[in-house]
């Protein structure tokens, strides 16, 4: 390093991006320093993935008891405790978070807990000592934070994703705005543990860019757990005594008391000093990389969120990664964003690797379509009315599988290994070759012989 700078590397931000970019740069021998604002570990740790994952399964538990009495098991009246679940929760985020640090401080990275911004192009400001601290590469990976709609009348009511994390007592009465994966998710865990959930979506289905039949699927599971409000908008919230009334668009009122809103989220951009140094933001307020997450200021990378090109952990994981291999190892590489594996941790759960139909039928002259949709075997003694949906798409020409979409019982878990194959490239015919594990939901992927001849739309291909 020359004397000029400071440090090889500082990296704005302490999520799941910049942790992983911070530790492999500093394994090359750099000198990396990293400045968190917030909490080391970032959304998916102190506020995303990892406390929401823990509430789902909470939420599952309702499931489980009620269906034991199927299975033989005489189980007393269960009652939940949201105090016990928020300390047991937050005492493994906090433990989490010290393995982020403890893991950085053994890489050798400096830790920095304040505020950074960028001065000039070598030059990042710490807002609380107001010390300036010059470093030859600057990586943003600042993440995202949750935004809120246009302003209606009562919105100091509303709280949004970071919000639920801090309820200290469960509400009775919850009302869920949005339709993407994170209103769905929370709204899903709000019904299981027992809340009395509305979730209002302005659009006629739940999870928009999602294969048709797997937001069906979710629909009609979700009208049966909640009071599902489709092509509905909050107008109004207000007082009412203890409570909240919420207005929708059709006139009607909700009595709650909590209102989330999940409505989507925005790099954190605000006061970062982009400007100063000509960065600009693309029209979705995101910093624009090139495929290895260099800005168009030649010392300055961005990864994760604040990049807007798919806002996931592993994602932000693997662009920190490729970053600091690329610019510090000397083996430069880039993330595939074409083909990335994602679960809902709604209940049911879903799993999606690849093309949903609509997308297929646009990418492929011809597309073979095989569906499965089947009671669950647990179902049969449990006597729960659910359905488990898998749905595969074959490219005709080259009998590659270019999407599978599974809703039900551990369909994360079944489309990271499904993942695997369709990313090396499977065909159907290695799939049909695979042996069935019996008795699963899974082997159900392994055992579908005939295509479905009657649901190409009309007109289409
Ligand atoms: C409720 C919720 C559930 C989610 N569930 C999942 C899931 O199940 N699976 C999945 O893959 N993804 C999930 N995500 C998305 C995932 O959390 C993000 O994609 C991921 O955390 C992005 O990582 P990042 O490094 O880009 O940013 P972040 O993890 O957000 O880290 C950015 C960090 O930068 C800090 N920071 C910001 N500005 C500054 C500054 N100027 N100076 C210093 N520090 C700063 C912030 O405090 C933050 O800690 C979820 C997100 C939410 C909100």
């Amino acid at each position: 390093m020359s004397d000029a700078f400071d440090f090889d590397l500082f990296v704005i931000g302490g999520g799941s991006g910049g942790v992983r970019a911070a530790r492999i740069a500093a394994g090359y021998g750099a000198k990396v320093a990293l400045a968190e604002e917030y909490r080391v570990g970032g959304t998916c740790v102190i506020r995303g993935c990892v406390p929401k994952k823990l509430m789902v399964y909470a939420g599952r538990f309702a499931d489980e008891i009620e269906d034991a009495a199927g299975f033989g098991w005489e189980v007393g009246p269960a009652r939940f405790d949201w105090r016990r679940l928020k300390q047991a929760r937050d005492a493994e985020v906090t433990r989490l978070e010290a393995i982020y640090a403890r893991n950085l401080a053994n890489a050798g990275v400096e830790i920095v807990h304040e505020r950074a911004v960028i001065e000039d192009a070598h030059t990042v400001r710490l807002c609380a000592s107001n010390r300036l601290i010059r470093a030859r590469i600057i990586l943003v990976a600042v993440g995202a934070a949750p935004s809120a709609d246009a302003l209606i009348p009562g919105a100091e009511f509303i709280i949004d994703s970071n919000g639920v994390f801090e309820l200290e007592t469960q509400p009775k009465r919850v009302l869920v705005v949005g339709g993407g994966y994170i209103a769905v998710e929370f709204a899903g865990v709000f019904a299981q543990l027992g809340s009395r959930t509305t979730l209002v979506h302005r659009g006629d289905k739940l999870l928009r860019g999602f294969d048709e039949e797997v937001r069906d699927a979710l629909d009609a599971a979700y009208a049966q757990r909640m009071d599902l409000r489709l092509g509905q908008t909050l107008e109004r919230v207000e007082r009412a005594g203890e409570a909240l009334r919420a207005t929708l668009s059709d006139g009607t009122q909700v009595e709650i008391d909590c209102v989330l809103a999940a409505t989507g989220r925005r790099p954190n951009v605000a006061g970062l000093g982009l400007e100063r140094v000509g960065i600009e933001l693309d029209r979705f307020g995101a910093i624009p990389v090139d495929a290895y997450s260099q800005t168009g200021v030649a010392s300055i990378y961005a990864v994760g969120d604040v990049t807007n090109r798919a806002a996931l952990t592993p994602i932000a994981i693997r662009e920190g990664h490729a970053f600091a291999d690329t610019v510090f190892g000397n083996k430069p590489w880039c993330v595939d964003h074409r083909l990335i594996p994602t679960a809902v941790f709604s209940t049911p759960e879903i799993g999606v690797v690849g093309h949903n139909e609509d997308v297929a039928r646009r990418c492929f002259d011809d597309i073979d379509v095989y569906r499965a949709n089947f009671r669950p075997m647990k179902a049969t003694l449990s006597g729960r009315e659910e359905r488990v949906l898998m749905k595969m798409l074959v490219d005709t020409a080259s009998d590659r599988v270019v999407g599978v979409h599974v809703v039900g019982h551990d369909a994360g878990e079944i489309i990271q290994a499904v993942g695997i194959a369709v990313t090396m490239g499977a065909t159907k015919a290695d799939f049909d070759r695979t042996i069935a594990v019996h008795p699963t939901a899974g082997e159900e992927l392994v055992t579908m012989r005939v295509p479905d001849a009657t649901k190409r739309p009309v007109g289409v291909g």
